[in-house]
């Protein structure tokens, strides 16, 4: 057995802070996260999906309301599974009932059928269809969450390229990449915020000057083109 050596406080535990990646914002529990290819990264938790800011800096509230939405979607999705299994399961029973009934009297058949078959196989349809809406829904709130994490990394001076933020979150250089090009066509467009399924707001992003000059441009040369065709008009039937 190991002795305790000079200056072993048997009270540093109490002191020892986990590591911020090691908290779950969902949970509050501490238990890392893992890499998940819907989620990116995945509380060892609770499932939820996670974003591990780089030193310390916590995730927005704007980045974790989306990644809360995605969540939500994430649970949803997980109940509509298993209402699609209590269909098929009433759809099968309803089947067997409705073909014993069947050789017994054909009219009492149609009892069965619409009791159990018709409501399973509803079930499972409104399921299927519901379940694909969340997946869509998981999908969209993982890329905004990103987005706007990316965003406040940019703005805090933490990362500069898509290779930086790779770097700093861990995330696969592929994925790092389409979120840098979705953050920068959102800058692009000059859009003061970008909203995404009217959620919170995903990005603080200054208008562009050069977009207004843009829009000014393109607003004159279409008056220029609609006089000089009223002009020709007006020259054809005068
Ligand atoms: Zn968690």
């Amino acid at each position: 057995m190991s002795q305790p050596g000079a200056g072993f406080d048997i009270y540093a535990h109490l002191q020892a802070r986990p590591s911020p990646h090691m908290h779950c914002p969902h949970c509050n529990g501490v238990g890392g996260a893992s890499p998940n290819p819907e989620l990116v990264f995945a509380c060892n938790l609770c499932g939820a999906p996670r974003i591990m800011m780089p030193d310390g800096m916590p995730v927005e509230p704007a980045t974790l309301g989306l990644l809360q939405k995605a969540d939500r979607a994430r649970k949803k999705r997980g109940f509509l599974a298993g209402l699609g299994v209590v269909g098929a399961v009433g759809a099968a029973f309803g089947l067997l009932v409705t073909l014993i009934t069947f050789f017994i009297s054909v009219g009492w058949s149609l009892l069965p059928a619409l009791l159990f078959v018709a409501p399973s196989i509803l079930a499972i349809v409104f399921a299927r269809g519901a379940r694909g809406a969340a997946t869509k829904e998981i999908a969209s709130s993982i890329d905004a969450a990103w987005i706007s994490a990316a965003g406040d990394l940019v703005r805090a001076g933490k990362i500069k390229s898509a290779a930086d933020l790779s770097r700093v979150t861990g995330v696969d250089p592929g994925r790092a990449q389409q979120v840098f090009t979705m953050l920068t066509v959102d800058a692009d467009l000059g859009a003061s915020h970008v909203r995404i399924d009217a959620g919170p707001v995903v990005a603080q992003v200054p208008v562009d000057p050069r977009f207004a000059a843009l829009e000014e441009r393109e607003r004159q040369a279409e008056a220029e083109a609609s006089a000089a065709l009223d002009a020709r008009a007006k020259g054809r039937s005068g």
